[in-house]
């Protein structure tokens, strides 16, 4: 080895972005990439063959819950589990939820979820802050969180009444707060109102088992709570992140708000691109393995959605990765709205929307790349550091091999959890080599780094590529 950083030179393989792709060499000194070129030829330590493979950045899995408390229980993934797993699925960074308690402080909130991060996640993570209870007390956090603490985007739950809800008053004091620093306003769209009263309906109809849980939250709740926050956005010039998406009716509230020039970023998840409502007939119990909300919907809505993604109305995909074991799942045998909500997935994100996307011609290289990396590293204020390969980044690089062809199991997955939703899904194209700021996380299934290599990201509120608020 020589003295000073270690170095890497990944060798002939097609490096992709959002924007480019061609055959080169990537050169690697310390946790950094030094050089991009033809026949590159450094003395190194290591080298890397690529030929046949993608190299593409590392993912940016912008929507997780690890060891979240919720619905009596808490998500089984750790910090730990949940980011190696990652790691082997081509995800070098996550954007977890520290979720305030109602009463409590924002920086409580902050400092809890640090706790369970620090020294455990694998990869490298940052935070957004999930406000359920803003009052006058709470208000003079934000600053502090977004200039201090390197928290730049805030989560609004207009669902989840009595727990996580918050009323527009607070929505729209959230925004504004949150707007003098240049942070950004991220919502759980559904109205939770209309939600807690339908769900009642059944359960009083006796109608209990998980085929209820997506006919008692039907689309009109999700287009509704879009429209909505919509609006509130609009009525101060906010700019707003609406998270995980799933239909074509919420997807053309966005699309009349284009009308009027408001600019809105969009998240899907790769479960509704690809998993319908049919889902919740499987027999035994299954159905609640999809429990989750918004619920999976119809296939006329996954098309919505691949088209909203090739119109430029989503820009980011993303996981909701909030893993829970059967036997939590079971804690709702005899009523739906007891099953807690939440489904593993930050292990498939990557290769699913390549097998599914890109060789099925749904998306191009390049908008595979800025969908899982590029863009949720612009919006939230990581780029160019991550979400991209050029000189100076942070080298969270992946070499995927497009020729390989597996199936995706429990049996083999790393997500601590009992079942995967695509049980059985042929996919093609694998996450061969995974590095993690200049070092190997993961190469041909085996995870090399030592526990709590993962660092704290600290954001700033700038957000990059020519994305700016319009004015009216
Ligand atoms: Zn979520």
């Amino acid at each position: 080895m020589r003295s000073g950083s270690r170095s890497i030179l990944i060798r002939n393989g097609l490096v992709v972005t959002s924007s480019d792709e061609c055959l080169a060499d990537v050169h690697i000194v310390g946790e950094k990439i030094q050089a991009i070129g033809s026949n590159l030829n450094p003395a190194v330590d290591q080298v890397l063959d690529a030929s046949g493979c993608y190299v593409i950045p590392g993912g940016i899995d912008a929507h997780t819950h690890m060891e979240l408390p919720f619905m009596g229980t808490a998500s089984s993934d750790t910090f730990e589990s949940g980011t190696i797993a990652g790691l082997h699925g081509g995800t070098t960074t996550i954007i977890d939820f520290a979720i305030q308690t109602q009463g409590d402080s924002l920086h409580h909130a902050l400092s809890r979820w640090h706790e369970k991060a620090a020294g455990n996640a694998a990869c490298d993570y940052a935070f957004h802050l999930a406000v359920t209870d803003f009052r006058d007390n709470f208000r003079t956090e934000i600053q502090d969180l977004v200039e201090k603490q390197g928290v730049t985007s805030f989560k609004t739950f207009m669902a989840y009444k009595g727990a996580l809800m918050v009323d527009d008053r607070q929505i729209l004091d959230l925004m504004r707060e949150a707007k003098k620093y240049g942070a950004l306003v991220t919502s759980h769209a559904e109205n939770g109102d209309l939600v807690a009263q339908t769900v009642q309906q059944f359960l009083d109809e006796g109608m209990k088992a998980p085929e209820y849980h997506p006919k008692s939250r039907p689309p009109i709740c999700e287009a509704e709570a879009t429209g909505r926050i919509l609006d509130l956005a609009y009525s101060g010039n906010h700019p707003l992140y609406i998270v995980h998406m799933t239909c074509e009716d919420a997807l053309n509230r966005v699309r009349l708000a284009t009308l009027r020039n408001q600019k809105v970023f969009v998240e899907t998840c790769v479960q509704y691109l690809l998993l319908d409502e049919s889902r919740y007939l499987e027999e035994d119990f299954g159905g609640a393995k999809y429990v989750m909300s918004p619920p999976l919907r119809t296939l006329r809505d996954q098309e919505a959605l691949w088209k909203g993604i090739d119109q430029g109305l989503i820009q980011v995909v993303a996981t909701d990765h909030c893993p829970f074991c059967m036997d939590q799942k079971r804690m709702g045998t005899d009523d739906f709205s007891k099953i807690p909500n939440g489904a593993p997935g930050i292990e498939n994100r990557v290769e699913l929307l390549y097998s599914e996307g890109v060789e099925k011609g749904r998306i191009s290289l390049q908008q595979w790349v800025d969908l899982i990396a590029t863009q949720p590293s612009k919006i939230f204020g990581l780029f160019p550091r991550k979400g991209t390969i050029s000189v100076g980044s942070d080298a969270d690089l992946v070499i995927f091999d497009p020729r390989v062809e597996h199936t995706i199991s429990a049996q083999t997955h790393h997500m601590n959890c009992d079942y995967n939703l695509y049980e059985g899904w042929q996919v093609r194209g694998k996450c061969r080599t995974t590095l993690m700021r200049g070092r190997v996380a993961v190469d041909q299934g085996q995870f090399l780094l030592e526990k709590g290599y993962g660092k704290y990201l600290s954001r700033t509120g700038k957000r990059s590529g020519g994305i700016h608020v319009a004015n009216h």
